[in-house]
């Protein structure tokens, strides 16, 4: 056994953390508390070269591995995860399918640009009435001449409002439930493709979040992402270990921005005459965080290390994303009692990550959904 970080994984991360503290963390508040695209750090951040992190380098991509891929997840988490959200868009899902399945063309128009941060991408699984329950999706695509006619709405999409581009799950047989699911690329400027409501969230704001309206959209059959009808969710199911265990590093980083902060409170707050650090009461708390940080990083980076080496790790990727974002609400919420009323003020930063942290619940599959993945999983079909 070996849980050394090698010398090119120690240095990377030393860049990530530094470049997140430079760029990120001081304008973390502001992110927040503005909720609009962060235009000109995305700019500043995206022109670093990290979009193309898990790309190879032959397409201008960095080719890091999965355990690089989660230390970058939870560093930027932990400076923002607003802006992480938005970043690790155009990073994993928003491009996953048009790298995988696109044709050079396609991924000259959106792939590429992306990688440079000069286009951003999204992926549009969730509608009104289908979060969990992908077999109920309604967004419909009909073959109609060389294309598809796309019909639908989208919500809750992640850079929805300001994206260029878009994998967009549709059924091409809704009696067929998840056998009938597709994933198609739109782009913007497409008739019939448009923004709708601009959602007001409770955290995990600076990135912007909305419906997506399909209405007799026309793509031609190049933008079709795959190479047989029907098998979207097995292309799914082929990210969904990556997509969980990043999930859980996002909650390592707001765990760690959380828990930096309520260091440094029971540090120099005082109390009946002392320091609150002194109290057993206090000490117990970071005692108990600790701990728990440190499991669920074993967790994440054990998984992300089965990953890189293809060994199956889907109930640990369900394991570590469900415990990681446990532990971070655990954290964030002994925060907000270590820090008293302040962190009850808008001017102070723990209760952005009491918000923040409760965003982790839903992507990459809820804890109930999980919990009945890996229950199901252990015990095996009887
Ligand atoms: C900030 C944010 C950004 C997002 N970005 C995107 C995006 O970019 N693209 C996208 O497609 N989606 C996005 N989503 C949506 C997200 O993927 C969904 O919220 C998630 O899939 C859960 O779906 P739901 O919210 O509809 O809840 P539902 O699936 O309707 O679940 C409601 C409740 O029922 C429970 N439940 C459901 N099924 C079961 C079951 N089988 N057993 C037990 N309990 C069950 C759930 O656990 C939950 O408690 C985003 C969400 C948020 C909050």
């Amino acid at each position: 056994m070996n849980f050394a970080l090698s010398e090119e994984q120690e240095f990377f991360k030393k860049t990530i953390a530094d470049t997140v503290d430079r760029m990120i963390v001081p304008k973390a508040q502001e992110i927040d508390e503005k909720d609009e695209f962060p235009w000109d750090l995305w700019k500043e951040f995206t022109g670093l070269g990290y979009i193309g992190l898990r790309y190879p380098e032959e397409i201008g991509g960095m080719n890091a591995d999965k355990v690089m891929c989660m230390i970058f997840y939870e560093e930027v988490a932990r400076g923002s995860v607003g802006f992480a959200q938005s970043v690790i868009m155009n990073i994993l899902m928003g491009t996953y399918f048009i790298f995988r399945f696109g044709s050079e063309a396609i991924k000259e128009r959106c792939l590429y640009p992306a990688m440079r941060g000069e286009k951003v991408a999204t992926m549009c699984f969730t509608e009104d009435q289908s979060g969990s329950d992908l077999g109920s999706t309604r967004t419909t695509a009909v073959k109609d001449g060389d294309g598809w006619r796309i019909n639908g709405t989208k919500m809750w999409i992640t850079n929805g409002p300001v994206c260029d581009f878009c994998t967009v799950l549709a059924t091409n047989d809704p009696s067929k439930g998840l056998k009938g699911l597709n994933f198609f690329l739109v782009e913007k400027g497409t008739p019939g493709f448009s923004s709708g409501q601009v959602l007001n969230k409770l955290g995990c704001r600076g990135t912007v979040t909305g419906e997506l309206v399909f209405d007799d959209v026309w793509v031609p059959d190049e933008n079709f992402l795959g190479t047989e009808l029907g098998k979207g969710v097995v292309y799914v199911g082929d990210i969904l270990d990556e997509v969980r265990l990043m999930t859980g590093a996002m909650a390592l980083g707001i765990a760690r921005g959380a828990y930096a902060e309520a260091l440094e409170f029971a540090r120099k707050r005082m109390a009946f005459g002392q320091y609150i650090g002194n109290f057993q009461l206090i000490r117990e708390k970071f005692a108990e965080m600790d701990t728990l940080m440190n499991a669920a990083r074993l967790m994440v980076y054990y998984g992300a290390w089965l990953l890189e080496e293809n060994k199956d790790c889907r109930v640990l990727a369900a394991e570590a994303k469900m415990y990681a974002t446990e532990v971070c609400l655990k954290v964030v919420d002994e925060l907000t009692r270590i820090y008293g009323a302040n962190a009850f003020a808008y001017e102070y930063s723990p209760q952005r990550y009491f918000r923040d942290a409760r965003f982790l619940l839903y992507g990459g599959g809820t804890h109930e959904v999980l919990r009945d993945f890996i229950g199901r999983s252990l015990i095996g079909k009887l």
